[in-house]
């Protein structure tokens, strides 16, 4: 039954849906349906809405979902949708904020554009400034956080807090409180201070690094990007592909052709269970060849069917 009801709440501006698909709102394009999905208006809207939903129903976040696979049978809640095509982007007081609703690689042309080196590297992570802050996203040797002045954050009782880099402990694509809890609440925006640098050279490297990614990367067909973390001085991929599994299949999922860490839903018939089964799989089958166990890098989120 859906606990979430549209009269529970009074001034909203943003779009409230009930038992809404999630598929289309991850680059996996698979897996069920929210009890409610949330697109706010803006973090004012988040807030009012975060106040009035019921202390008891529980609250996801989904930026582009392009690290999350979303089961079949839903998630149970309120699902937040943040991806904000419109989201404010500026320059004040020499950091580049960013809301947390848009896309890095748009970020990276800002800052290209304003004359600050170092960003570049998010032009190659899909998701949103948010889904980089809770990931620490990364690519070509550089990384979300080091390049981070303070966040704010939406709390779960509609509260804002702002919190700096010294508030966390921050690893490769691992972001816990300084004091060790898991990091809450919903990042809404971002001051990022870059090094001056010669826009010119940075959207040349951006080029250049989206030309490397097309050539080695399934960009043409859903994705979640890397599925499983790098192990210590090696690579997934090549554990993966040494292992034979390159283009095995579960159902529509398949292991890609052109990058064994990356699962592929290229006809968009997998089911989420399709592509986790094939993700135990690999996992299991690596694990009895070489040792290693393999961590997974994509969240999976929701109930089974
Ligand atoms: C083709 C492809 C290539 C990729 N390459 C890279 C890469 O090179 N490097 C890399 O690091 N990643 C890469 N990724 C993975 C992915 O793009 C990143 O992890 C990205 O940071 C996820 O952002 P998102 O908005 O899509 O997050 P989602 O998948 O929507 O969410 C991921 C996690 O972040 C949380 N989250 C999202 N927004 C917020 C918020 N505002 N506040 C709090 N929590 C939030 C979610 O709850 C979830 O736990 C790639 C993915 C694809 C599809």
């Amino acid at each position: 039954m859906n606990m979430v009801e549209p009269r529970q709440f009074a001034g909203l501006r943003g779009k409230l849906a009930l038992d809404a698909p999630l598929a289309p709102h991850t680059t996996w394009r698979a897996g069920g349906h929210a009890d409610a999905a949330y697109v706010p208006a803006d973090r004012d809207d988040l807030a009012l809405f975060l106040r009035q939903l019921p202390i008891f129903e529980s609250v996801t976040v989904l930026g582009l979902g392009s690290n999350t696979l979303v089961r079949d049978g839903g998630v149970r809640g309120a699902v937040i949708l943040l991806h904000n095509p419109g989201g404010v982007l500026a320059v004040a007081d020499g950091l580049i904020y960013a809301e947390a609703g848009v896309a890095c690689p748009k970020l990276a042309r800002f800052a290209a554009r304003h004359g600050c080196a170092d960003a570049e590297f998010l032009a190659g992570v899909p998701g949103t400034v948010g889904g980089a802050l809770a990931m620490n996203a990364g690519c070509y040797g550089g990384e979300t956080w080091p390049h981070v002045a303070k966040v704010e954050l939406v709390m779960r009782d509609g509260t804002f807090v702002v919190r700096t880099p010294a508030d966390y402990t921050i690893g490769y694509r691992s972001v816990k409180r300084a004091d060790g809890r898991p990091a809450d609440g919903i990042y809404t925006a971002a001051w990022f201070r870059f090094p001056a640098g010669d826009g010119d050279a940075a959207r040349a490297r951006i080029r250049e690094l989206l030309g490397r990614r097309i050539a080695t990367q399934p960009l043409n067909v859903p994705n979640a990007g890397s599925v499983f973390r790098n192990p210590p001085h090696d690579h997934a991929a090549r554990l993966i592909e040494d292992a034979g599994l390159k283009g095995l299949a579960v159902g529509g999922a398949h292991v890609s052709e052109k990058h064994a860490n990356f699962i592929v839903n290229a006809e968009r018939r997998a089911s989420a269970s399709d592509i986790e089964t094939l993700i135990e799989h690999v996992r299991r089958v690596v694990a009895d060849r070489t040792g290693v166990v393999l961590e997974m890098e994509v969240q999976i989120i929701g109930d089974r069917l």
